[in-house]
Parts: C-alpha cells; structure tokens; sequence
C-alpha cells in the first residue's frame, strides 16, 4: 500500500526532511508539505530592497561534524558552484568592550594582546585549578565562571553567547549547548587541555567542503535563500503555501490535518517542523514542553556610498553594556554576492534577546535611534543610512536551558506514545544551527520511513 507523508513547515528542518524522506521512500508513496507562508525557507529568507540583498534571518552556514547531510544535498541540487567564502578580513572579529572594539582572540597567542597578562594568568590556573563537577548538567555561566573566571565570563563567554543563542549564559544548559566542552572537562579535567587535544579531531566531511572549506563558513552567490528555494522548487507540485495548519486529529490507523483554507488532509504520518508552541495549539493534549524562545529584532543597514573602513566580521556586545544592541555583522566585509551595487555597504544590527526582551515590542522609531546611536558610539558611523530595514524574529531562537536534554527526552517519548503517527522535529529538538536541523532531518526521515 502507497503511504502518505505530511510534513508541517517548509523551514529549513521541513524542507530537508521531504528531501530525505523521497530518498527512503517507494516511487509510489506521496510526501506533502504544508506552510503558512507564501515562501519556503521559514527563518532563513533573502530579500532585495533598493539594489540590497539583505538576510532577514541567517547570514551564513557553518560547517561542523553535522555538515555532511547538508552538504550532500548542495551536491545533489548541484549549488556548489554558487557557494561563496568570506573574505579573509572576517576572520577578525571584534567585541565592543569599555566603549570602543576590540579584536577578539581567535587563536591562544592572541589573548595576550587582547587582555592583560594578569588576567590571562588568572584565567589559565583558574582553569588548571577548576574542579569537575560531578552533575548531570549546569549552566553555561557556572562552567566557564569555575574555568576562566567571573570576568571572562561576563567580557567574552557572555557576548559569545549573544551571538548564537541571544540567551542568558546564567539559564543556558552547557550539556545541551556545548556538549563537547563538558566532554573535555570530563575527559581531562581542563579545558585548555581538552582544547589542546581535541584540536587534532578534524571535522570529518565528504570531499566537496575539504576542497573548497578554507574557511568554517559559507554563504551563496544568491544569499541564504538559494538553498530552501531550491528543495522547494523539487517539491512544487506536493507544497502547500499559505496554509495555516488550524488542527489535528489523531485515528487509529491515520491522521487528519485540517487546513485555514477550509481542506483537510489524511496522512498515514505526520512530521511536524513547525514551532512547539504553534504545534501546542494544534494539538491541545500535546504533552508540555516548557521551553523559552528568545526574540530578535534584525536590523539591515544600507548605504549607497563608502563609509568608515569596516574591515572584519563584525561585533559583539556584552550583556551588561547599557543597550539592547546584541552585536553587528558587517555583511558587506564578509561576502561578496552576486548583482549587488558598488559601493553597497551593508550592515546587520542584532538587537533583543533573553536579556531585552522589550526590544521587540519597540516602535519603529525607537529601534532606528537606537541603531543610529550604535552606528555613532560603537562605528564612528555618523552618515545616515539610505536605507535602514527593520525585521523582527519573535519566538525565533529555542532556549537550551539547564534540563533541556532530560525534559526533550520525557516529551518524546510521551508524544510517541499518545501520537504514534506523529514524529515531532525542528530546530527546537534538532539544534538551532542549520547543520543541526538538516542533520536531524536526515535521521527522522530515515526512522519514519521504516
Ligand atoms: C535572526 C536569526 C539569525 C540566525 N542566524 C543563524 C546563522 O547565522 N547560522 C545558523 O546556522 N543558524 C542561524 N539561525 C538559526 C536558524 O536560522 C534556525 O534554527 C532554522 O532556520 C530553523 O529552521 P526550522 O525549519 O526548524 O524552523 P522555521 O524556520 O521556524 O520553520 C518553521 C516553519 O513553520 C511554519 N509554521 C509555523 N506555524 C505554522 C502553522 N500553524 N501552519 C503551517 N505552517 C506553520 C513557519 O511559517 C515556518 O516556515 C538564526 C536564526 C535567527 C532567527
């Protein structure tokens, strides 16, 4: 008997999964995927405005062990010649520290430069001296304030983790963050001795990235939006856009989506993709799954002509600075897309997270005094922009907090037992990275189409 598979949500996590799931399945089997969108891509979405390509969400690809599902499908698609590297300025990368950027260490011998020897000394036997913790999981904050000290902490993890997560180093689960560094820790009580030798543990890809990867990131020619707009276009005839999904109802044998367009469809199984909360409405005896989402205003910075040399990755700010700015990425620094007019500087302002979580509810106008103080205080930038964009990402970042992994594992496997036709996924179970949700789409696919 042919089966059908649903899947919700053309994001990332979706959109690889149908990838997968055609792989695995017979000819005569059917995949559907279901958005309420008008595009497929979910958080990662490109748009052109004014002769600007600006990323409303995700700037980059960042290659990890997680890479290789991705990469083989850039290969299958064949995208691989329109992959672009960042130039080698973006390797510098700076942090905004006692009112000017600073150029943060990326390699051990930089550190010196970037702090006092005193405080590095402090830093290295505070970690020689760190004591391991013999827990099942503690915060972010708790690891590297025994490792390094309170003031690395607050000057440089924190900012850090501004930049991937927009979280609160205090409630962030290292286990579920950083799984490797509490293995290390594990493993050799240090983690400048974890770091040492876990540096000869390459990163294991197939053949394509090892040829082209000289850097650990990657954008396309297009912008982001390649990669989401070229799965969809191999599913056109089995997407559904612009369909909320409003419920569903679990039967013996099937399900039944129903749909805001008024059409209901019968699946013998579902994939779900879409945000937990939003799935939680769907389906109201959904087990809970206490989980925070972190919200982001992106900010897209345009100017037509040259401003002050920019001439890195950007910046991060840390928590305790007076303002709700996260960090900016200076887009045009780093890659060089295809059509965008010269000059075309463009800049990607960050502003919100776990820590301001007002920013998001901000007027327009209080954003853009906040951005154009930043552009002053932070850039020395004090032309007006030609253009300033303004996109906010509400409930777009999953909080790994202390007891994620364990409280993940109680709602799957009582979902699995309410909901035996329904496999729960995206970026909240996957990982947030888009690797990780490609990644995990991969083995998903794989479980549901046994
Ligand atoms: C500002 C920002 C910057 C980021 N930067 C990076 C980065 O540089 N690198 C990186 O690797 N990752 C980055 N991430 C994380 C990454 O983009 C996300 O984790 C990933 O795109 C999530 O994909 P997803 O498919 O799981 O979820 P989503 O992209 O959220 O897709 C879910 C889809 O479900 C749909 N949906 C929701 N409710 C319903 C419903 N009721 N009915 C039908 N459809 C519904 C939505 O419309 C959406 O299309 C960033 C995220 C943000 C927000």
């Amino acid at each position: 008997m042919p089966r059908h598979f649903l899947v919700l949500g053309a994001g990332i996590s979706g959109l690889a999964t149908a990838w997968f799931l055609k792989k695995q399945l017979n000819a005569d089997d059917q995949i559907t995927i279901v958005d309420q969108r008008s595009t497929v891509g979910g958080w990662i979405e490109t748009q052109w405005c004014d002769g600007f390509l600006f990323e409303q969400g995700p700037r980059s690809f960042r290659l990890s062990n997680s890479s290789q599902a991705l990469f083989e499908i850039i290969e299958a698609l064949d995208l691989q010649n329109q992959i672009i590297f960042p130039s080698k300025a973006a390797q510098r990368r700076y942090l905004f520290l006692n009112g000017r950027l600073k150029v943060l260490p990326m390699h051990l011998w930089q550190i010196p430069f970037f702090y006092s020897t005193r405080g590095w000394l402090q830093a290295v036997l505070c970690d020689w001296m760190a004591k391991r913790r013999e827990c099942e999981d503690e915060s972010v904050a708790s690891f590297f304030t025994r490792h390094c000290g309170k003031e690395w902490l607050e000057k440089i993890i924190d900012p850090m983790i501004s930049g991937i997560y927009a979280g609160d180093t205090q409630s962030l689960s290292l286990k579920s963050c950083f799984p490797e560094l509490q293995k290390w820790e594990q493993q050799s009580g240090s983690l400048i001795k974890g770091m040492w030798q876990n540096k000869k543990s390459q990163i294991s890809l197939p053949p394509l990235p090892k040829k082209f990867a000289k850097s650990s990131l990657f954008s396309f020619a297009g912008g982001m939006q390649t990669l989401p707009n070229a799965i969809g276009a191999h599913f056109s005839n089995s997407l559904h856009l612009g369909c909320t999904v409003q419920a569903l109802h679990a039967h013996a044998d099937h399900m039944v989506v129903q749909l805001s367009n008024g059409h209901r469809i019968q699946a013998d199984h579902v994939i779900s993709t879409i945000p937990l909360p939003a799935l939680h409405k769907i389906i109201s005896t959904l087990p809970a799954f206490n989980l925070r989402f972190a919200s982001v205003v992106v900010v897209n910075i345009g100017f037509k002509s040259k401003i002050a040399d920019l001439n890195g990755f950007g910046y991060l700010v840390p928590s305790k600075a007076n303002t709700p700015v996260l960090g900016c990425v200076w887009d045009s620094a780093i890659f060089e897309h295809k059509d965008c007019m010269s000059p075309n500087v463009r800049l990607g302002m960050m502003l919100g997270g776990m820590h301001h979580q007002d920013a998001i509810h901000m007027s327009e106008q209080a954003l853009e005094s906040i951005v154009q103080n930043a552009l002053k205080e932070h850039m020395g930038i004090y032309q007006t922009p030609d253009i300033i964009q303004i996109h906010r990402a509400k409930d777009a970042i999953a909080q790994f907090e202390v007891g994620y992994a364990k409280n993940k594992e109680d709602f799957l496997a009582a979902t699995k037992n309410l909901f035996p036709r329904l496999t729960v996924s995206g970026s909240s179970i996957s990982g947030v990275a888009i690797g990780d949700c490609i990644a995990h789409a991969k083995q998903i696919a794989k479980e549901c189409a046994c």
